[in-house]
């Protein structure tokens, strides 16, 4: 057993797992050093355009085999100027994950279309594309699809359903750039995928995102609509600059980060009170490896005498530990008037509740952390009553 495991959680005095607390993102690199440098000697921090934003657009669509790559100033954006893209307007709706971050629905909302909520998966709570048919109308113009938390949704599936009824897809890769999925890039599958370069994200330029098409009539609308004179959704030379050598590091880190899952989750087993996600419903035929741009997983209130949510993420950030609650489902947070929804979206709700999500950083540092983790939240589920106590009387 761990030593940890002797001493009490952070959150009743004992020592923090971390004391340093979690690390800092993104991390200290010589190679963003020179491109800082660079951007001052030429004088290219101050331009509008520069030899990196284009080498940056032709990376990301070779690596999306897409033939456009439209950088803009976040994933938000991106969301926004794919809707735009695709002609998407009132009396529209856009099916999405009843779990899906806030932004995609205002974005439907915002271009006047109508947000369909379909429930999330039990396996893996993105997508489920069981419900997926149902939910399609004469009105529907467009699916938007994201990855979240270490879940992949099938995207053969998915694009077949769509082709079927002629819907364009809108795939939201912003959580995991450089995932694969059934043997082919993540933000690839559908008519348009999006990235985001923000600052807290795998890719970052402190803001930023990308949005790419095979179309060129997509990309002729989006320009379109985002030139003002000027660009409205700009990124900018500098923060182009910063990406290409973090694109250059992307496969081995996410190779590092998926070495660093498989050994946490081996270290937490099956009975941690903390279940992992799982993507069963993947093309066994294919290659699929998930993102971590935070590692999702359903707490068991159970497992740890009842304690909440909220004071298990509150005892693993006391232990120098990211671990959040995850999204807000979206029908929990938005007026039934704003979204059409399919079924009862118990899963959603059940993510709502209970699901935790770990930040990223933490998974490209040492194997040994992983194991330092895991007794964490073991130590937690051991004292777990005497935290709930001290909350009781004002203390934790
Ligand atoms: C972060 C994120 C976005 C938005 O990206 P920003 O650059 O922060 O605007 C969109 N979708 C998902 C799934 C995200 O995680």
């Amino acid at each position: 057993m761990n030593s940890l495991l002797s001493e009490k959680p952070a959150i009743l005095g004992g020592v923090p797992a971390f004391p340093e607390g979690p690390p800092e993102w993104p991390f200290p690199d010589l190679a963003i050093n020179q491109v800082l440098q660079q951007a001052q000697q030429t004088g290219d921090w101050g331009r509008y355009h520069g030899p990196c934003s284009g080498q940056l657009q032709n990376k990301l669509a070779d690596l999306h085999q897409a033939e456009q790559a439209i950088l803009c100033s976040s994933g938000t954006a991106a969301v926004e100027l794919a809707l735009r893209g695709l002609g998407i307007g009132p009396g529209d709706e856009v099916i999405l994950a009843a779990y899906d971050f806030e932004g995609n629905f205002k974005n439907i909302a915002t271009v006047g279309a109508t947000p369909v909520l379909v429930d999330v998966a039990a396996d893996n709570f993105n997508l489920d594309l069981n419900l997926l048919e149902q939910a399609i109308t004469e009105s529907t113009k467009g699916i938007l699809v994201s990855h979240l938390h270490g879940g992949l949704v099938s995207m053969q599936r998915l694009t077949s359903i769509a082709k079927q009824y002629e819907i364009p897809v809108i795939e939201d890769a912003c959580q995991v750039p450089g995932a694969r999925i059934e043997d082919q890039i993540a933000g690839s599958w559908g008519e348009i995928g999006i990235l985001s370069f923000g600052g807290s994200k795998l890719l970052t330029a402190g803001r930023g995102g990308a949005v790419l098409t095979r179309s060129p009539q997509i990309a002729q609308r989006i320009r379109l609509y985002s030139h003002r004179g000027n660009e409205a959704y700009p990124l900018t030379e500098l923060q182009a600059g910063l990406l290409l050598p973090q694109l250059e590091m992307l496969e081995t880190r996410n190779q590092i980060r998926q070495k660093h899952v498989d050994t946490l989750l081996t270290q937490l087993g099956n009975d941690s009170g903390l279940i992992a996600f799982r993507n069963q419903q993947l093309s066994s035929q294919t290659v699929s490896t998930p993102g971590y741009y935070k590692l999702g997983f359903l707490y068991q209130p159970a497992a740890f005498s009842g304690l909440s949510r909220d004071l298990f993420c509150q005892s693993m950030q006391a232990e120098g530990i990211a671990v959040y609650p995850g999204f807000r489902a979206l029908h929990a947070i938005h007026s039934r008037r704003r979204y059409r929804k399919t079924g009862a979206l118990n899963v959603a709700t059940e993510c709502d509740h209970n699901l935790i999500v770990l930040h990223h950083p933490v998974l490209l540092t040492s194997e040994a952390n992983m194991a330092t983790i895991a007794a964490a939240v073991f130590r937690i589920a051991e004292f777990a009553e005497e935290i709930l106590n001290s909350a009781d009387s004002g203390q934790a």
